[in-house]
Protein backbone atom coordinates (compact mmCIF):
# COMPACT_ATOMS: atom_id res chain seq x y z
CA UNK A 1 0.00 0.00 0.00
CA UNK A 2 1.33 3.42 -0.61
CA UNK A 3 2.11 5.88 1.67
CA UNK A 4 0.06 8.04 0.86
CA UNK A 5 -2.67 5.97 0.63
CA UNK A 6 -1.61 5.50 4.24
CA UNK A 7 -1.81 8.92 5.34
CA UNK A 8 -5.40 9.60 3.57
CA UNK A 9 -6.67 6.98 5.64
CA UNK A 10 -5.45 8.26 8.83
CA UNK A 11 -7.44 11.12 8.36
CA UNK A 12 -10.21 9.38 7.10
CA UNK A 13 -10.61 7.49 10.19
CA UNK A 14 -10.45 10.65 12.27
CA UNK A 15 -13.79 11.89 10.10
CA UNK A 16 -15.78 9.32 10.23
CA UNK A 17 -17.81 6.21 12.91
CA UNK A 18 -15.19 3.29 13.25
CA UNK A 19 -17.92 0.98 12.07
CA UNK A 20 -17.92 3.00 8.79
CA UNK A 21 -14.36 2.85 8.09
CA UNK A 22 -14.14 -0.96 9.14
CA UNK A 23 -16.91 -1.87 6.67
CA UNK A 24 -15.91 0.35 3.87
CA UNK A 25 -12.64 1.91 4.21
CA UNK A 26 -10.37 -1.57 5.45
CA UNK A 27 -11.27 -3.91 2.48
CA UNK A 28 -9.96 -1.37 0.24
CA UNK A 29 -6.71 -1.75 -1.18
CA UNK A 30 -5.06 0.98 -3.10
CA UNK A 31 -3.03 -0.42 -6.16
CA UNK A 32 -1.33 3.29 -7.59
CA UNK A 33 -1.96 6.99 -6.22
CA UNK A 34 -0.26 9.64 -7.89
CA UNK A 35 -1.39 12.94 -8.81
CA UNK A 36 -3.28 11.96 -12.05
CA UNK A 37 -4.64 8.45 -10.51
CA UNK A 38 -5.65 6.70 -7.49
CA UNK A 39 -6.89 3.27 -8.23
CA UNK A 40 -8.60 1.63 -5.85
CA UNK A 41 -9.11 -2.04 -5.73
CA UNK A 42 -12.98 -2.95 -3.87
CA UNK A 43 -14.46 -5.99 -2.99
CA UNK A 44 -17.23 -5.69 -4.78
CA UNK A 45 -18.77 -3.71 -7.72
CA UNK A 46 -21.31 -2.60 -5.92
CA UNK A 47 -18.93 -0.94 -3.74
CA UNK A 48 -18.57 1.55 -6.39
CA UNK A 49 -21.30 3.30 -6.35
CA UNK A 50 -22.11 3.48 -2.62
CA UNK A 51 -18.26 4.54 -2.06
CA UNK A 52 -18.93 7.29 -5.07
CA UNK A 53 -22.00 8.47 -3.29
CA UNK A 54 -21.09 8.54 0.44
CA UNK A 55 -18.05 9.31 0.38
CA UNK A 56 -16.46 10.17 -3.13
CA UNK A 57 -16.12 13.93 -1.75
CA UNK A 58 -14.53 13.42 1.44
CA UNK A 59 -11.82 11.17 -0.41
CA UNK A 60 -11.10 13.52 -3.19
CA UNK A 61 -11.09 16.77 -0.89
CA UNK A 62 -8.08 14.66 1.59
CA UNK A 63 -6.79 13.35 -1.61
CA UNK A 64 -5.93 16.52 -3.09
CA UNK A 65 -4.51 17.68 0.00
CA UNK A 66 -1.94 14.82 0.17
CA UNK A 67 -1.36 14.71 -3.61
CA UNK A 68 -1.25 18.50 -4.34
CA UNK A 69 -4.14 17.92 -7.59
CA UNK A 70 -7.71 16.11 -7.41
CA UNK A 71 -7.08 12.71 -8.92
CA UNK A 72 -9.38 11.05 -10.67
CA UNK A 73 -10.79 7.81 -8.76
CA UNK A 74 -10.34 4.38 -10.36
CA UNK A 75 -12.43 1.52 -9.15
CA UNK A 76 -11.29 -1.76 -9.70
CA UNK A 77 -13.50 -4.27 -8.70
CA UNK A 78 -11.54 -7.58 -7.29
CA UNK A 79 -14.53 -10.00 -6.44
CA UNK A 80 -13.72 -12.79 -4.39
CA UNK A 81 -13.30 -16.10 -6.86
CA UNK A 82 -16.92 -17.61 -7.24
CA UNK A 83 -17.86 -20.34 -4.76
CA UNK A 84 -16.16 -23.59 -6.48
CA UNK A 85 -19.08 -25.12 -8.30
CA UNK A 86 -20.00 -28.88 -6.44
CA UNK A 87 -16.91 -30.89 -7.22
CA UNK A 88 -18.67 -33.15 -10.22
CA UNK A 89 -17.11 -36.60 -10.92
CA UNK A 90 -14.77 -37.04 -8.38
CA UNK A 91 -16.00 -36.60 -5.30
CA UNK A 92 -16.13 -40.34 -4.08
CA UNK A 93 -18.65 -39.45 -0.75
CA UNK A 94 -16.90 -41.73 1.93
CA UNK A 95 -19.99 -44.23 3.15
CA UNK A 96 -21.83 -44.03 -0.04
CA UNK A 97 -19.77 -46.09 -2.63
CA UNK A 98 -23.14 -46.59 -4.38
CA UNK A 99 -23.46 -43.10 -5.05
CA UNK A 100 -20.57 -41.16 -6.72
CA UNK A 101 -20.27 -37.91 -8.28
CA UNK A 102 -23.63 -36.82 -6.46
CA UNK A 103 -24.12 -34.01 -4.67
CA UNK A 104 -26.14 -34.01 -1.55
CA UNK A 105 -27.40 -30.56 -1.84
CA UNK A 106 -29.24 -30.42 -4.86
CA UNK A 107 -32.42 -32.49 -4.39
CA UNK A 108 -36.11 -32.27 -5.48
CA UNK A 109 -37.23 -30.73 -1.69
CA UNK A 110 -35.35 -27.73 -2.75
CA UNK A 111 -36.05 -27.69 -6.41
CA UNK A 112 -39.07 -25.14 -7.30
CA UNK A 113 -41.33 -26.42 -9.36
CA UNK A 114 -43.23 -24.50 -11.93
CA UNK A 115 -44.80 -24.42 -15.29
CA UNK A 116 -41.43 -24.09 -16.99
CA UNK A 117 -40.50 -27.24 -15.18
CA UNK A 118 -43.33 -29.32 -14.30
CA UNK A 119 -42.43 -32.12 -16.71
CA UNK A 120 -39.51 -32.30 -16.46
CA UNK A 121 -39.65 -32.62 -12.68
CA UNK A 122 -42.27 -35.19 -13.18
CA UNK A 123 -40.41 -37.54 -15.40
CA UNK A 124 -37.21 -36.88 -13.42
CA UNK A 125 -39.14 -38.07 -10.00
CA UNK A 126 -40.91 -41.28 -12.43
CA UNK A 127 -37.64 -42.16 -13.52
CA UNK A 128 -36.39 -42.17 -9.58
CA UNK A 129 -38.72 -44.60 -8.79
CA UNK A 130 -38.22 -46.84 -11.08
CA UNK A 131 -35.09 -47.02 -12.70
CA UNK A 132 -34.21 -48.59 -16.19
CA UNK A 133 -38.06 -49.12 -16.47
CA UNK A 134 -40.02 -46.00 -17.44
CA UNK A 135 -38.50 -43.71 -19.85
CA UNK A 136 -34.41 -45.02 -21.23
CA UNK A 137 -32.76 -42.84 -21.48
CA UNK A 138 -34.45 -39.60 -20.01
CA UNK A 139 -32.98 -36.42 -21.67
CA UNK A 140 -33.16 -33.53 -20.13
CA UNK A 141 -32.43 -29.98 -22.32
CA UNK A 142 -32.83 -26.15 -21.44
CA UNK A 143 -30.70 -23.13 -21.53
CA UNK A 144 -27.81 -22.68 -19.19
CA UNK A 145 -28.70 -21.93 -15.53
CA UNK A 146 -32.63 -22.82 -15.60
CA UNK A 147 -32.12 -25.88 -13.07
CA UNK A 148 -30.67 -29.12 -15.50
CA UNK A 149 -27.81 -30.36 -13.13
CA UNK A 150 -29.26 -29.35 -9.93
CA UNK A 151 -32.46 -31.80 -11.29
CA UNK A 152 -29.89 -34.45 -12.24
CA UNK A 153 -28.49 -34.45 -8.47
CA UNK A 154 -31.63 -34.69 -7.30
CA UNK A 155 -32.49 -37.40 -9.36
CA UNK A 156 -29.50 -39.51 -8.16
CA UNK A 157 -29.64 -38.65 -4.69
CA UNK A 158 -33.68 -39.91 -4.76
CA UNK A 159 -32.68 -43.32 -6.70
CA UNK A 160 -30.16 -43.63 -3.61
CA UNK A 161 -32.54 -43.01 -1.46
CA UNK A 162 -35.21 -45.33 -2.77
CA UNK A 163 -32.63 -47.67 -4.26
CA UNK A 164 -29.42 -47.92 -2.06
CA UNK A 165 -28.02 -50.81 -3.79
CA UNK A 166 -27.96 -49.49 -7.37
CA UNK A 167 -24.44 -48.19 -7.92
CA UNK A 168 -25.25 -44.15 -9.28
CA UNK A 169 -22.47 -42.55 -11.17
CA UNK A 170 -23.03 -38.82 -12.04
CA UNK A 171 -20.10 -37.11 -14.29
CA UNK A 172 -20.28 -34.10 -16.70
CA UNK A 173 -19.52 -35.04 -20.00
CA UNK A 174 -16.35 -32.91 -19.80
CA UNK A 175 -14.87 -35.82 -17.54
CA UNK A 176 -16.55 -38.79 -19.46
CA UNK A 177 -14.33 -37.00 -22.63
CA UNK A 178 -10.97 -36.52 -20.10
CA UNK A 179 -11.47 -40.39 -19.13
CA UNK A 180 -11.60 -41.37 -22.74
CA UNK A 181 -8.55 -39.31 -23.35
CA UNK A 182 -6.68 -40.76 -20.34
CA UNK A 183 -8.03 -44.51 -21.60
CA UNK A 184 -6.41 -44.02 -24.80
CA UNK A 185 -3.30 -42.42 -23.67
CA UNK A 186 -2.33 -45.46 -21.30
CA UNK A 187 -4.34 -48.90 -23.04
CA UNK A 188 -3.73 -50.07 -19.83
CA UNK A 189 -6.53 -48.22 -18.52
CA UNK A 190 -9.38 -49.72 -20.84
CA UNK A 191 -11.03 -52.57 -18.26
CA UNK A 192 -10.57 -49.21 -15.66
CA UNK A 193 -12.68 -47.53 -17.91
CA UNK A 194 -14.90 -50.16 -18.56
CA UNK A 195 -15.83 -51.22 -14.90
CA UNK A 196 -16.66 -47.16 -14.26
CA UNK A 197 -18.93 -47.00 -16.98
CA UNK A 198 -20.39 -50.25 -17.45
CA UNK A 199 -20.13 -52.93 -15.37
CA UNK A 200 -19.98 -50.81 -11.70
CA UNK A 201 -22.74 -48.57 -13.13
CA UNK A 202 -26.08 -49.18 -12.51
CA UNK A 203 -27.52 -45.63 -13.25
CA UNK A 204 -25.58 -43.34 -15.54
CA UNK A 205 -26.03 -39.33 -14.94
CA UNK A 206 -24.32 -37.13 -18.01
CA UNK A 207 -24.43 -33.75 -17.69
CA UNK A 208 -24.11 -31.37 -20.54
CA UNK A 209 -23.81 -33.60 -23.07
CA UNK A 210 -23.36 -31.48 -26.13
CA UNK A 211 -19.90 -31.09 -24.93
CA UNK A 212 -19.73 -34.21 -26.88
CA UNK A 213 -19.86 -32.61 -30.12
CA UNK A 214 -16.97 -32.86 -32.65
CA UNK A 215 -15.10 -35.34 -30.43
CA UNK A 216 -15.51 -38.47 -32.75
CA UNK A 217 -13.60 -40.85 -30.26
CA UNK A 218 -15.67 -39.64 -27.26
CA UNK A 219 -18.60 -40.57 -28.80
CA UNK A 220 -17.39 -44.23 -29.92
CA UNK A 221 -16.62 -44.93 -26.29
CA UNK A 222 -20.12 -43.34 -25.46
CA UNK A 223 -22.35 -44.79 -28.16
CA UNK A 224 -20.45 -48.26 -26.21
CA UNK A 225 -21.75 -47.14 -22.86
CA UNK A 226 -24.90 -46.22 -23.91
CA UNK A 227 -25.65 -49.55 -25.54
CA UNK A 228 -23.71 -51.96 -22.88
CA UNK A 229 -26.04 -49.99 -20.14
CA UNK A 230 -28.94 -49.68 -22.40
CA UNK A 231 -28.66 -53.96 -23.31
CA UNK A 232 -28.78 -54.17 -19.44
CA UNK A 233 -32.16 -52.21 -18.93
CA UNK A 234 -29.86 -49.93 -16.44
CA UNK A 235 -30.96 -46.03 -16.34
CA UNK A 236 -29.22 -43.43 -18.42
CA UNK A 237 -29.93 -39.75 -18.05
CA UNK A 238 -28.57 -36.97 -19.96
CA UNK A 239 -28.91 -33.38 -19.75
CA UNK A 240 -27.71 -31.12 -22.70
CA UNK A 241 -28.50 -27.34 -23.77
CA UNK A 242 -30.40 -28.15 -26.82
CA UNK A 243 -31.60 -30.47 -29.06
CA UNK A 244 -30.22 -33.71 -29.98
CA UNK A 245 -29.90 -32.84 -33.70
CA UNK A 246 -28.57 -29.35 -32.64
CA UNK A 247 -25.46 -30.75 -31.16
CA UNK A 248 -23.18 -29.74 -34.37
CA UNK A 249 -20.79 -32.46 -35.23
CA UNK A 250 -23.06 -35.22 -33.01
CA UNK A 251 -23.09 -38.81 -34.99
CA UNK A 252 -26.60 -39.50 -36.00
CA UNK A 253 -26.98 -43.15 -34.27
CA UNK A 254 -25.92 -41.07 -30.98
CA UNK A 255 -28.66 -38.32 -31.91
CA UNK A 256 -31.11 -40.66 -32.58
CA UNK A 257 -30.28 -42.99 -29.26
CA UNK A 258 -30.60 -39.59 -27.48
CA UNK A 259 -34.14 -39.29 -28.58
CA UNK A 260 -35.36 -43.25 -27.63
CA UNK A 261 -36.39 -42.21 -24.64
CA UNK A 262 -38.44 -39.16 -23.19
CA UNK A 263 -37.04 -35.53 -24.19
CA UNK A 264 -38.24 -33.31 -21.79
CA UNK A 265 -37.35 -29.75 -21.32
CA UNK A 266 -36.91 -26.86 -19.10
CA UNK A 267 -37.78 -23.60 -19.91
CA UNK A 268 -37.49 -19.84 -18.40
CA UNK A 269 -39.47 -19.88 -14.91
CA UNK A 270 -42.20 -17.61 -14.70
CA UNK A 271 -42.84 -14.89 -12.56
CA UNK A 272 -44.49 -16.63 -9.59
CA UNK A 273 -41.45 -19.38 -9.63
CA UNK A 274 -39.31 -17.12 -9.92
CA UNK A 275 -40.22 -15.11 -6.79
CA UNK A 276 -41.15 -18.63 -5.39
CA UNK A 277 -37.10 -20.02 -6.45
CA UNK A 278 -36.15 -16.61 -4.39
CA UNK A 279 -38.09 -17.38 -1.48
CA UNK A 280 -36.71 -20.78 -0.75
CA UNK A 281 -32.98 -19.48 -1.47
CA UNK A 282 -33.68 -16.92 1.35
CA UNK A 283 -34.94 -18.89 3.75
CA UNK A 284 -32.08 -21.23 3.11
CA UNK A 285 -29.88 -18.23 3.71
CA UNK A 286 -31.93 -17.48 6.68
CA UNK A 287 -33.06 -14.15 4.96
CA UNK A 288 -36.18 -12.44 5.86
CA UNK A 289 -37.54 -11.86 2.21
CA UNK A 290 -40.31 -9.23 1.60
CA UNK A 291 -42.20 -10.11 -1.10
CA UNK A 292 -41.90 -6.67 -2.90
CA UNK A 293 -38.57 -7.18 -2.99
CA UNK A 294 -38.15 -10.59 -4.69
CA UNK A 295 -40.81 -9.36 -6.76
CA UNK A 296 -38.64 -6.20 -7.53
CA UNK A 297 -35.34 -8.60 -8.51
CA UNK A 298 -38.10 -11.30 -9.90
CA UNK A 299 -39.10 -8.80 -12.31
CA UNK A 300 -35.98 -8.13 -13.40
CA UNK A 301 -33.80 -11.00 -13.79
CA UNK A 302 -36.25 -13.41 -15.47
CA UNK A 303 -34.24 -15.58 -18.04
CA UNK A 304 -31.75 -17.58 -15.46
CA UNK A 305 -31.97 -19.04 -12.25
CA UNK A 306 -28.49 -18.42 -11.39
CA UNK A 307 -28.47 -14.93 -11.67
CA UNK A 308 -31.61 -14.30 -9.46
CA UNK A 309 -29.40 -16.08 -6.41
CA UNK A 310 -26.67 -14.61 -7.71
CA UNK A 311 -28.43 -11.65 -7.08
CA UNK A 312 -29.60 -12.20 -3.43
CA UNK A 313 -26.54 -13.55 -2.79
CA UNK A 314 -25.04 -10.03 -3.11
CA UNK A 315 -28.13 -8.76 -1.68
CA UNK A 316 -27.06 -10.66 1.41
CA UNK A 317 -23.67 -9.61 0.88
CA UNK A 318 -24.77 -5.71 0.96
CA UNK A 319 -27.28 -6.19 4.06
CA UNK A 320 -24.69 -7.97 6.16
CA UNK A 321 -22.38 -5.22 5.24
CA UNK A 322 -24.23 -2.15 5.35
CA UNK A 323 -26.47 -2.72 8.43
CA UNK A 324 -29.72 -1.75 6.05
CA UNK A 325 -32.80 -3.68 6.14
CA UNK A 326 -33.90 -5.23 3.57
CA UNK A 327 -36.42 -3.24 1.79
CA UNK A 328 -36.57 -1.69 -2.24
CA UNK A 329 -34.72 1.19 -2.23
CA UNK A 330 -31.82 -1.01 -0.19
CA UNK A 331 -31.93 -3.99 -3.04
CA UNK A 332 -32.17 -1.44 -5.70
CA UNK A 333 -29.17 -0.02 -4.26
CA UNK A 334 -27.34 -3.12 -3.37
CA UNK A 335 -28.05 -4.69 -7.31
CA UNK A 336 -27.95 -1.34 -9.18
CA UNK A 337 -27.77 -2.06 -12.60
CA UNK A 338 -28.22 -5.65 -12.32
CA UNK A 339 -31.66 -4.56 -12.32
CA UNK A 340 -31.48 -3.50 -15.71
CA UNK A 341 -35.24 -1.36 -15.25
CA UNK A 342 -33.88 1.50 -18.02
CA UNK A 343 -33.95 4.06 -14.80
CA UNK A 344 -31.94 1.87 -12.76
CA UNK A 345 -29.25 2.74 -15.02
CA UNK A 346 -29.60 6.27 -14.88
CA UNK A 347 -26.90 8.88 -13.84
CA UNK A 348 -27.18 12.28 -12.32
CA UNK A 349 -24.91 13.35 -15.93
CA UNK A 350 -27.51 11.25 -18.69
CA UNK A 351 -30.60 13.10 -16.48
CA UNK A 352 -29.21 16.62 -16.35
CA UNK A 353 -28.37 16.09 -20.14
CA UNK A 354 -31.92 15.32 -21.23
CA UNK A 355 -33.48 18.14 -18.61
CA UNK A 356 -31.10 20.48 -20.43
CA UNK A 357 -32.15 19.74 -23.70
CA UNK A 358 -36.33 19.63 -22.71
CA UNK A 359 -35.94 23.30 -21.32
CA UNK A 360 -33.04 24.44 -24.40
CA UNK A 361 -30.44 25.48 -21.80
CA UNK A 362 -26.97 24.53 -20.93
CA UNK A 363 -25.42 21.66 -18.84
CA UNK A 364 -23.41 24.38 -17.45
CA UNK A 365 -26.28 26.44 -17.05
CA UNK A 366 -28.25 23.77 -14.49
CA UNK A 367 -24.57 23.19 -12.58
CA UNK A 368 -24.07 26.69 -12.06
CA UNK A 369 -25.00 29.64 -9.98
CA UNK A 370 -27.44 31.65 -12.32
CA UNK A 371 -30.47 32.88 -10.32
CA UNK A 372 -32.86 33.41 -13.46
CA UNK A 373 -36.49 31.45 -13.67
CA UNK A 374 -35.74 30.09 -16.75
CA UNK A 375 -32.85 28.37 -15.53
CA UNK A 376 -33.52 27.71 -11.58
CA UNK A 377 -36.33 25.71 -12.83
CA UNK A 378 -35.15 23.41 -14.49
CA UNK A 379 -31.93 22.75 -11.92
CA UNK A 380 -34.57 22.08 -9.55
CA UNK A 381 -36.04 19.73 -12.04
CA UNK A 382 -32.76 18.19 -12.94
CA UNK A 383 -32.15 17.60 -8.52
CA UNK A 384 -35.42 16.02 -8.30
CA UNK A 385 -34.79 13.65 -11.02
CA UNK A 386 -31.32 12.58 -10.19
CA UNK A 387 -32.45 11.98 -6.23
CA UNK A 388 -35.53 10.36 -6.96
CA UNK A 389 -34.13 8.05 -10.16
CA UNK A 390 -30.61 7.33 -9.03
CA UNK A 391 -29.14 6.01 -5.77
CA UNK A 392 -26.98 9.68 -5.09
CA UNK A 393 -27.42 10.86 -1.62
CA UNK A 394 -27.77 14.88 -1.18
CA UNK A 395 -24.44 15.26 -0.38
CA UNK A 396 -23.13 13.51 -3.63
CA UNK A 397 -25.44 15.10 -6.02
CA UNK A 398 -24.66 18.50 -4.18
CA UNK A 399 -21.23 18.40 -5.27
CA UNK A 400 -22.42 17.37 -8.95
CA UNK A 401 -24.22 20.26 -8.83
CA UNK A 402 -21.43 22.67 -8.85
CA UNK A 403 -20.65 22.07 -5.19
CA UNK A 404 -23.24 23.40 -3.51
CA UNK A 405 -24.69 22.79 -0.36
CA UNK A 406 -26.32 19.63 -0.19
CA UNK A 407 -29.82 21.87 2.11
CA UNK A 408 -30.06 23.59 -1.71
CA UNK A 409 -30.89 20.09 -3.12
CA UNK A 410 -32.85 18.96 -0.41
CA UNK A 411 -34.89 22.34 -1.10
CA UNK A 412 -35.14 21.77 -4.51
CA UNK A 413 -36.45 18.47 -4.29
CA UNK A 414 -38.98 19.49 -1.39
CA UNK A 415 -39.83 22.53 -3.86
CA UNK A 416 -40.39 20.47 -7.14
CA UNK A 417 -42.27 17.58 -4.82
CA UNK A 418 -44.60 20.38 -3.59
CA UNK A 419 -45.46 21.79 -7.27
CA UNK A 420 -46.14 17.82 -8.24
CA UNK A 421 -48.83 17.63 -6.09
CA UNK A 422 -50.90 19.89 -8.50
CA UNK A 423 -51.25 17.08 -11.47
CA UNK A 424 -52.25 19.97 -14.45
CA UNK A 425 -48.99 22.30 -13.50
CA UNK A 426 -46.29 22.49 -15.84
CA UNK A 427 -43.74 21.03 -13.39
CA UNK A 428 -46.24 17.92 -13.33
CA UNK A 429 -46.05 17.86 -17.41
CA UNK A 430 -42.60 18.32 -17.50
CA UNK A 431 -41.11 15.21 -15.24
CA UNK A 432 -43.96 13.16 -16.47
CA UNK A 433 -42.47 14.01 -20.16
CA UNK A 434 -38.65 13.97 -18.58
CA UNK A 435 -39.84 10.37 -17.07
CA UNK A 436 -40.89 9.14 -20.03
CA UNK A 437 -37.43 10.43 -22.23
CA UNK A 438 -35.37 8.61 -19.46
CA UNK A 439 -36.91 5.36 -19.42
CA UNK A 440 -35.91 5.29 -23.11
P1 LIG B 1 -28.10 -25.64 -15.50
O1 LIG B 1 -27.42 -26.93 -15.19
O2 LIG B 1 -29.36 -25.80 -16.27
O3 LIG B 1 -27.18 -24.64 -16.14
P2 LIG B 1 -28.26 -25.42 -12.64
O4 LIG B 1 -28.93 -26.70 -12.33
O5 LIG B 1 -26.79 -25.37 -12.38
O6 LIG B 1 -28.56 -24.97 -14.15
O7 LIG B 1 -29.04 -24.27 -11.86
C1 LIG B 1 -28.45 -23.02 -11.55
C2 LIG B 1 -28.77 -22.66 -10.13
O8 LIG B 1 -30.15 -22.39 -10.03
C3 LIG B 1 -28.48 -23.78 -9.15
O9 LIG B 1 -27.93 -23.25 -7.99
C4 LIG B 1 -29.82 -24.39 -8.88
O10 LIG B 1 -29.90 -24.89 -7.56
C5 LIG B 1 -30.77 -23.21 -9.06
N1 LIG B 1 -32.07 -23.63 -9.57
C6 LIG B 1 -32.43 -23.80 -10.86
N2 LIG B 1 -33.71 -24.15 -10.96
C7 LIG B 1 -34.18 -24.22 -9.71
C8 LIG B 1 -35.46 -24.54 -9.15
N3 LIG B 1 -36.51 -24.87 -9.92
N4 LIG B 1 -35.58 -24.50 -7.81
C9 LIG B 1 -34.55 -24.15 -7.03
N5 LIG B 1 -33.33 -23.84 -7.48
C10 LIG B 1 -33.14 -23.87 -8.81
MG1 LIG C 1 -25.51 -27.53 -15.61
Amino acid sequence: MSDVWSQVLDEVRTQIRPEVYNNWFLPIDCSAADADEVVLNVPADYYVQWFESNFGGLLLEILQRHLGRRPSLQFRCVEAAPAPEVSMSRTETPGHANLVGVSPAYNFENFVVGDSNRFAHAAAVGVASRPGESYNPLFIYGKVGLGKTHLMHAVGNEIHRLHPKRRVRYVTCESFVNDVVNMLAHGRRVDEFRTTYRDACDVLLVDDVQFLGGKEKSQIEFFNVFNALFGMRRQIILSCDRYPHEIPGLEQRLQSRFQWGLLVDIEQPDLETRVAILQRKATHFSLDLPTDVAMLIATHIKNNVRELEGALTRLKAFVDFSGKPIDVPTAREALGILLTDPTALLTPDRITRTVASYYSVTVKDLKGKGRKRSITMPRHVAMYLSKTLTAYSYPALAEYFGGRDHTTVLSAVQKIERLLQDAGSEVSRAVSNLKEALSK
